[in-house]
């Protein structure tokens, strides 16, 4: 834009775009080119224009990468496309299902746990899952990262009994290395948070994310650092992505990863197994496979508690211990994820 008064800028190169971000921007974000991009022109008829007008689709390009060609039962493509089953209004499916609200602790910040206070760093995702819990949250109203994290910080200096602290969101690693930067160097002062988690989706869905520039500042933090990721479906890690969860693991971080059981998308043993030994041979060590929060426009991806159980157990008998997620669900006001088994 022209001004009669132009104000000085920054020297451009301070706010040229690291390659991540110009890939983040580039995602796609109209249905109908993703799917003339895998070959499936004739699904936009059942394409919602009303879900997607409310939670948009948004896709990186290298995910769209790893669907199967012509595939309408891709479990990749699944999990990003808005269809019109999300219109269905389906009786006790609701906008906020895991109580988030009610568990506010000051702006951007969910304290539900014992010892654990979460911070929903920003509303930003590089991806849109049509499941997401957090898809009618008010994100861009509260945010932790707004106002230099000042509040967020003075909610855990202020609370002694909290020694991890999780970034979450939206995904934490969609904002920029040096706004982390600039919240774990407030950190620092708090020597009773002795451990940070990162909840991110990043790495899987764009490993690009996992540069040097975020390696180096991960690698300096004085904090332990657990990163738990989220792939749903083997396909979901391909040879860039094994690459950046080995980096991480490099830069000193536990890399966990959490799964949503998800129907049409990991319902079956086979995809089950065959994300816990991809993902043990990317380093990487499966913690939980979430039963579906109940969400408005969600449902056709619940898969019922018994059928969850019995997979489970399927599951259970066919891989060693450690590559067995815990399966559970989240209950508002229960004092942790709860296991299936235990709810009946
Ligand atoms: C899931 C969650 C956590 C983390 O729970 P863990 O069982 O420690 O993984 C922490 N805070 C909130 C608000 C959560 O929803
Ligand atoms: S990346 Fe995570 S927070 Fe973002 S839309 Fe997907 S599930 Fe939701």
């Amino acid at each position: 834009m022209i001004t009669a008064n132009p104000v000085p800028t920054q020297p451009a190169a301070a706010d040229a775009p690291t390659r991540w971000q110009r890939l983040w921007r580039d995602a796609v974000r109209d249905p109908r080119e993703l799917l003339e991009l895998v070959g499936l022109p004739a699904l936009a008829a059942r394409v919602s224009d009303t879900a997607a007008a409310q939670f948009p689709l948004r896709v990186p390009r290298g995910f769209v990468a790893r669907m199967r060609h012509g595939d309408p039962h891709d479990p990749l493509l699944r999990q990003v496309l808005p269809l019109d089953d999300e219109d269905r209004v389906v009786p006790g499916f609701v906008l906020d299902a895991v109580g988030d609200r009610a568990a506010r602790g000051g702006p951007g910040i969910v304290h539900k746990y014992e010892g654990r206070a979460l911070l929903v760093a920003t509303g930003s995702c590089a991806i849109h899952c049509r499941y997401c819990f957090r898809r009618h949250f008010p994100y861009g109203e509260e945010t932790a990262a707004a106002g230099q994290w000042r509040e967020a910080l003075a909610y855990l200096a202020a609370d002694p009994g909290l020694d991890e602290v999780l970034l979450s969101g939206g995904d934490p690693l969609s904002l920029a290395t040096p706004k982390l930067a600039e919240f774990t160097e407030g950190l620092a002062g708090l020597p009773h948070v002795r451990r940070l988690r990162l909840h991110t989706r990043l790495p899987v869905v764009l490993p690009e994310r996992v540069d040097d520039g975020l390696l180096a500042w991960l690698a300096d933090l004085p904090q332990q650092r657990v990163v738990v990721i989220h792939a749903n479906h083997p396909h979901e890690i391909d040879a860039g992505v094994a690459r950046a969860l080995g980096e991480l693991r490099r830069a000193g971080a536990t890399v966990l990863n959490q799964a949503v059981l998800l129907r049409g998308v990991n319902d079956d043993v086979a995809a089950l197994a065959g994300l816990s030994e991809r993902l043990f041979e990317a380093g990487v060590l499966p913690y939980y496979l979430h039963q579906l929060d109940r969400v408005a426009g969600a449902a056709h991806f619940e898969v019922p508690d018994a059928e969850a159980l019995a997979l489970h157990a399927a599951l259970s008998a066919r891989l060693p211990g450690y590559l067995v997620p815990r399966l559970v669900r989240e209950v508002a006001g229960a004092p942790a994820k709860l296991p299936v088994a235990s709810l009946g």
